[in-house]
């Protein structure tokens, strides 16, 4: 069996004080890169072209990049400055050997940069569990970044392990990402415990810079009252708890 980690809100909270870093300094970099064009830079005009690429092709990093003729890297760099990473991390207690007792290949699977998953990883001090770390600069399909929820990007991912998609589990926080590992017959785990019942995109808090927005839920959806949806084998709201459900998860 072949495990695929996604990294913020699923290994961490990432809600508490990471994603608001990354969207502040995604909205003073995507200012900037309006300035300098000479358009409207204005904080209406930053969240219409952050929330717009969002929508538009699921990342608001795409879209800076196709429009903006921004690199990748500067946009990536840029979100991911922060002053003490170390200090806006937390996650559930005994993490590490929650994964290290899961059966099976661990493999990191995130939207997110390299370094700064790499920083990630390296605080929780979980370098040793993770086989493999597969970050946004590696999301490369047919010469174009396509991160989660690509299912080219999947197929392409499966066909490198080497392993049927029935043999890998999919471990996310973001539904859109879970909807395309099941569509591809892989198994799928929804992890709902960093996304809080007053947090209005429960099941779709992508990574901000590079992650997979997908249309904006009705405000009164919470991951803890959602059903679960039908491409998603199991829902948990902890790594712990995901030890409950490997009976049924591992025998399918
Ligand atoms: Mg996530």
């Amino acid at each position: 069996m072949i495990w695929f980690f996604d990294l913020d809100n699923t290994l961490h909270d990432a809600s508490h004080r990471v994603f608001p870093a990354i969207n502040a300094n995604m909205n003073a970099f995507i200012s900037g890169v309006l300035r300098d064009a000479g358009l409207p830079d204005d904080s209406a005009a930053v969240d219409a072209a952050r929330v717009g690429y969002l929508r538009r092709y699921g990342a608001t990093l795409l879209g800076m990049v196709r429009h903006h003729q921004v690199r990748p890297a500067d946009f990536l760099h840029a979100a991911h400055l922060f002053d003490d990473l170390p200090g806006m991390l937390r996650t559930e207690p005994g993490l590490r050997a929650l994964l290290t007792a899961l059966p099976g290949r661990k493999v990191l699977l995130t939207n997110a940069p390299q370094r700064y998953a790499r920083d990630v990883v390296r605080h929780f001090r979980l370098q040793r569990q993770f086989f493999q770390h597969i970050a946004i600069e590696s999301m490369h399909v047919h010469g174009r970044l396509q991160p989660k929820p690509s299912r080219a990007l999947l197929r392409k991912l499966l066909a490198r392990q080497g392993v049927p998609a029935h043999r890998c589990i999919l471990v996310e926080d973001t539904l859109a990402n879970l909807k395309s590992a099941k569509a591809l017959g892989m198994r799928t785990v929804w992890m709902t415990g960093y996304l809080g019942a007053s947090r209005a995109t429960a099941g779709r808090t992508p990574h901000p810079a590079g992650g997979a927005g997908t249309a904006p839920p009705p405000a009164s959806v919470a991951a803890k009252t959602t059903k679960r949806p039908a491409y998603v084998d199991v829902k948990v709201k902890s790594i712990r708890q995901l030890f409950d459900s490997l009976p049924s998860l591992l025998g399918k």
